[in-house]
């Protein structure tokens, strides 16, 4: 009883899905990165051929969407779900730059963002549940309980980026993630469909300077009220 969603955007590598995760597990909740879907789909145009020389058919991908199935699949050693497409754990592919220098150019896309869209509204339709991504206090979920909006300096996203890169073994230039980072904040605050941009009532939340530890302490705080605040009026 008293359960609420939480949405969580903000811009790329703002840590969203760092705390996302974490305020899941604590509140024992059910956490949704819909950036890996959007992810998933990218990887399955490029596998398709619907990408060639960074050029998108635009036609090939949306007659072949319906055959691009998603599921997130709980692993629990890691403690977290892990994205499979089409069957196949896809976890590292889609993390991969070459995903993400495509990713936003097929975000835009309203018949990929309608499949997703339904598809995260089924998952959140029991409430309990933290989402992160672009739109989801704005699209998603605009009567989520709790509203975060994530942001800080190009720079520093760029910068925890390119180590979380180097750590997994890519082989990446710093001004090349710089230059990912902002290029997908320009795609993804300017499109025509679900733009990134804050709900009027969600929380700004500017954690250049926040270590993670007081990022979490102070968004598990705001959870806390708000589902305090819930009970005593359910
Ligand atoms: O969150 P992440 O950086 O993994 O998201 C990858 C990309 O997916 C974003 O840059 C954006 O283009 C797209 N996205 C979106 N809407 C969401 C989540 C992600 O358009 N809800």
């Amino acid at each position: 009883m008293g359960k609420i969603t939480i949405a969580i955007d903000g811009y790329s590598s703002t840590g969203k899905s760092t705390i996302a995760k974490e305020l899941a597990k604590s509140l024992n909740y059910v956490y949704v990165d819909t950036g890996a879907m959007y992810r998933a789909i990218t990887l399955f145009a490029i596998e398709n051929n619907c990408i060639v020389d960074h050029e998108i058919d635009f036609k090939k991908l949306i007659g072949l969407l319906p055959k691009a199935k998603l599921k997130f699949q709980f692993n629990d050693e890691l403690g977290f779900s892990e994205m499979f497409l089409n069957g196949k754990n896809v976890e590292k592919e889609i993390r991969s730059m070459r995903v993400s220098k495509e990713v936003s150019k097929i975000s835009v896309i309203p018949e990929v963002r309608e499949k997703l869209v339904n598809m995260q509204r089924e998952m959140g339709n029991s409430k309990g549940i933290v989402m992160d991504g672009r739109d989801i206090g704005t699209i998603v979920f605009p009567n989520a309980e709790l509203k975060i909006f994530m942001t800080a300096s190009p720079d520093i996203r760029a910068s925890r980026r390119y180590k979380e890169l180097i750590s997994r073994g890519e082989n990446v230039e710093f001004e090349e993630v710089l230059k990912n980072v902002r290029e997908r904040d320009y795609i993804d605050s300017n499109r025509a469909s679900s733009p990134l941009v804050k709900a009027q009532d969600a929380i700004l939340f500017d954690n250049s300077d926040m270590g993670l530890k007081e990022q979490f302490e102070r968004i598990h705080y705001y959870a806390l009220q708000v589902i305090d605040k819930n009970k005593k009026n359910a």
